[in-house]
């Protein structure tokens, strides 16, 4: 039985965990928390408030959440990228304009191993439906022809495409984006101590109480405990993990998950199951953990030691934990 297949029988849970929840709100008697949790951005998202009792700016938060999606969606037709996606139109709104500006950035450092021109393979591959199969190896040969972050241009809100076929996919970078526009609505409105938590996608506002920061639990890979625990501050709010165990199907002993290799067209098959990025922005820590899981161990932790204002836990399929420099010496608060 290969790893795969033995890591895949044993897995409990998909979704990453925060420490900071539910029963440690209950223990904190002293302060109200308000929390709700809804389906959006085909996931389970959380936000809690530790310092307000105004549920509105929740329901509010949500809605942003909402009508983004509906801006940068692939899979919802009318939306601004299904349209772009399918030409109906060239115009980009500003948000969106500033997204892919972004994300061409994240492609450029990672020298495409995150790449928003994906659109063409991962509309091959379905993680979703119960019909799982392995496109034709043909199509996948086709479809990578229009993948290449460089074939496209923003100017004057407007897109270009070199190729006609090449299509947009914003998967890998809108959960952190999302999350960062939650977070500046909120600090807006006055609130001080909050989690926005968009499907594992971590974005904090200050700290839990005086004495703490807001602690994350980083998921042990195909299993629901934790692996190791970190704590947040303002500098480091943000706690994004993308991981090989999140969306799969199982074929002949082999796992098939959702983060492409924009060279193969491919899962990514490169002995690491996830890697975490802790930033201040949870668009940076959404677009380099994907670039990172794709770089592999070391190009991906070259990537991350070069820059200083953010760190990685990358983990292999031994359940081996790689830490970026500095990261044991300043967040981490057990393993
Ligand atoms: P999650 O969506 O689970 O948080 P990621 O942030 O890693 O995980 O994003 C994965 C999604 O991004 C995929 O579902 C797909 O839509 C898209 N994607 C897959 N591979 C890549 C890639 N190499 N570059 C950019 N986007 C990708
Ligand atoms: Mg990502």
């Amino acid at each position: 039985m290969n790893f795969f297949k033995k890591i895949f029988l044993i897995s409990l849970t998909l979704i990453i965990f925060v420490v900071s929840s539910a029963c440690q709100q209950a223990n904190d008697a002293k302060r109200e928390v308000i929390s709700s949790t809804e389906f959006v951005l085909n996931t389970a998202a959380t936000i809690s408030l530790y310092d307000s009792d105004d549920y509105n700016l929740i329901t509010e938060s949500f809605k942003i959440c909402r009508d983004y999606e509906n801006l940068l969606s692939k899979t919802i037709e009318d939306s601004e990228i299904g349209r772009i996606n399918t030409r109906k139109t060239n115009e980009v709104s500003t948000d969106t304009a500033e997204l892919l500006e972004l994300s061409l950035e994240f492609a450029e450092q990672s020298n495409g191993a995150f790449d928003i021109t994906i659109g063409s393979i991962t509309d091959l591959w379905d993680f979703t439906s119960n019909e799982k199969h392995i496109p034709d190896q043909e199509l996948i040969n086709v479809a990578k022809q229009y993948v290449d972050y460089r074939t496209i241009k923003i100017a004057d809100q407007k897109i270009l495409f070199e190729n006609e076929n090449t299509k947009l996919d914003l998967g890998a970078i809108a959960k952190g984006f999302i999350a960062d526009q939650v977070k500046e609505y909120l600090v807006e409105q006055g609130v001080t101590s909050a989690i926005i938590n968009l499907g594992g996608n971590v974005q904090c506002i200050g700290r839990k109480d005086q004495e703490k920061g807001f602690r994350v639990g980083i998921q042990k890979p195909f299993d629901s405990g934790s692996i190791v625990e970190i704590e947040l501050n303002d500098e480091f709010s943000s706690v994004v993990t993308s991981g090989v165990y999140q969306r799969y199907f199982e074929k002949e002993n082999q796992i098939y998950h959702h983060i492409i290799d924009p060279k193969t067209g491919y899962p990514t098959n490169n002995h690491l199951l996830s890697v975490t990025i802790i930033s201040k922005d949870s668009s940076s820590g959404d677009a380099l953990s994907t670039a990172c899981l794709v770089l592999g161990l070391e190009k991906g932790m070259k990537l991350i030691d070069e820059k200083d204002d953010l760190y990685a836990i990358f983990i292999d399929d031994d359940f081996n934990i790689y830490y970026s420099e500095g990261l044991q010496e300043t967040l981490i608060t057990s393993e």
